[in-house]
């Protein structure tokens, strides 16, 4: 974490995973655990038929409302797909894109990721991007080159003041719903990769100010770890972020001064 320039994030990914009522539940048991002062920004990213329950039910906890995707075209025959302005206008303020269960279960590509995030941005939202390798591609000393085309990509026709709003998310598909998780010295070689493609794309400036999380396996034993690491601002957590008493021990990890 470098809070000096850029904000600490931590984002719980629920998938397909709560109803409506359970998401309530969640709220209320949350706001009994949760700290007021916080130094990172928490979010929570539910399904979309769950967003207006969530904005609800986390309107007093200084908690963002995040959804789990975006589609790319402003509004149309699409049946059963949901826009940037949609969200927007339902007071949701990040949207997770191209998450690695999506490219691999539902076709997303670097193409359609890149057209997300120029809509998301063209709505307000800020996209949590979502990169990283398989344990083939790790093996096979790809790594560093597959995350930098992976984050070029997405950032493509991306202004710089607009580069700034997104947040990177590094997660080694190895390592997500596994329970295994990279080391902190992997994590943040990775991250600094990517925060280094961020300055070869738009200088240092706007490299320093963009929040890169690392997501895969985060949980309260290894959170305070991660998060020491200089480029690792924050997490996108998966199964832990479901369990409040879980999800608030990151934040606190987070917390630290
Ligand atoms: C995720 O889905 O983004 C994720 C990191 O999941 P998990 O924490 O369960 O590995």
């Amino acid at each position: 974490m470098n809070r000096r320039y850029r904000k600490t994030i931590i984002a719980g990914n629920w998938k397909m995973n709560k109803t409506a009522t359970e998401t309530k539940k969640f709220a209320e048991e949350l706001k009994t655990m949760l700290p007021k002062a916080k130094w990172c920004e928490v979010v929570v990213c539910v399904p979309a038929v769950n967003i207006s329950t969530a904005i609800r039910a986390f309107k007093d906890m200084r908690v963002s409302i995040g959804a789990e995707n975006v589609f790319y075209e402003r509004s149309g025959a699409y049946t059963g797909e949901v826009s940037a302005d949609m969200l927007k206008d339902l007071g949701v303020k990040y949207v997770i894109i191209g998450h690695s269960e999506r490219r691999q279960y539902f076709g997303e590509t670097d193409v359609t990721v890149n057209k997300k995030v120029l809509a998301a941005l063209e709505a307000g939202l800020h996209p949590i991007i979502c990169v990283g390798e398989s344990l083939e591609q790790r093996e096979m000393g790809i790594t560093m080159e597959l995350i930098a085309l992976q984050v070029k990509a997405a950032l493509a026709d991306v202004p710089a003041e607009k580069a700034r709003k997104c947040v990177i998310a590094y997660e080694p598909i190895w390592a997500i719903g596994t329970g295994k998780t990279a080391t902190a010295e992997q994590a943040n070689e990775v991250c600094n990769a990517i925060r280094a493609t961020i300055r070869h794309l738009y200088g240092a400036r706007v490299a320093r100010s963009v929040t890169i999380q690392y997501g895969g396996s985060m949980n309260p034993g290894n959170a305070a770890e991660l998060l020491a690491q200089p480029d690792v601002d924050g997490g996108l957590i998966g199964g832990a972020s479901l369990k409040p008493d879980q999800f608030t021990a990151i934040v606190n990890a987070a917390n630290q001064e």
